[in-house]
């Protein structure tokens, strides 16, 4: 079941559900479709508004998850709420958990040079039988790309996280999954900058009064032209509501 926001739609997912979604598509016989996963946070969908191509590619995804409590409040909104937040990074701890479990391949591009790797190095210490296949960092020229897809592909993951922030990562899996033919891709912004240990998630009581963005507003202040978008989606979001209720 999806919901949809000013023309996008979202998943109405838990994340025990999405990891779930993602075994099936790994489960499934003779793949064929290589699956897009967008954790879709306010920022993003507004862009989208103003981005054909990005909502195009929105509404291509095979699973789209509500990142972000921007997103659940707007859902509430428009009197279709999802369940839960489902965010980039929660839904990659998630799923790199039950890869150690089920055995799946996984490859990270993304992140500054050395950070795919130790976000790697991070993780297989964690989980014993984790099994990443492959890391690259996501500043590479354009002329090592298609080495890049030809090592990708050989590799064989199940899983790829796409570390190049939103929406360059999900432009590149639209352009590219056909070519690497990875069961499951999805794009993960900052994920392994905080998996490397480079970037500190915001602290508990942040996380927990959904105010993560507010934590990474204090932390990173250069971010705030980005967030300035947060109030115009709000109101949009507003009228909106306005609309359906006189229509
Ligand atoms: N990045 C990259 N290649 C690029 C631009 C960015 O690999 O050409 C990486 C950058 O190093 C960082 C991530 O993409 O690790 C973007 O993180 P950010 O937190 O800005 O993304 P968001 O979560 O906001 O989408």
């Amino acid at each position: 079941m999806r919901t949809n926001i000013l023309g996008c739609p979202i998943d109405k997912i838990t994340m025990g559900q999405a990891v779930q979604k993602v075994a099936s598509y790994i489960n499934e016989k003779n793949i064929q479709n290589y699956r897009h996963i967008i954790t879709l946070n306010a920022e993003i969908l507004y862009k989208a508004l103003s981005d054909q191509k990005l909502k195009a590619i929105i509404n291509q995804a095979d699973l789209v998850t509500p990142d972000g409590s921007g997103i659940v409040w707007a859902s509430k909104q428009l009197g279709d709420p999802v369940p839960e937040r489902v965010t980039g990074i929660d839904l990659m701890e998630a799923l790199v958990r039950e890869a150690g479990l089920q055995g799946w391949k996984l490859y990270f591009y993304g992140a500054a040079p050395g950070i795919a790797q130790l976000a790697a190095k991070n993780l297989q210490n964690k989980y014993k039988n984790l099994n990443i296949v492959g890391t690259k960092d996501g500043f590479i020229s354009s002329d090592l790309m298609p080495e890049l897809l030809a090592d990708i592909k050989a590799k064989k993951p199940d899983i790829l996280f796409v570390a190049l922030g939103a929406p360059k990562q999900e432009f590149w899996i639209n352009m590219y999954k056909d070519i690497i033919q990875v069961p499951v891709s999805i794009g993960v912004g900052g994920s392994f900058d905080v998996l490397a240990g480079k970037v500190k998630r915001a602290p508990k009581l942040f996380q927990k009064l959904h105010a993560e963005w507010l934590y990474r507003l204090i932390k990173e202040p250069w971010r705030y032209k980005r967030m300035m978008v947060l109030p115009k989606f709000i109101l949009k979001i507003m009228q909106e509501k306005t609309n359906k209720r006189s229509s």
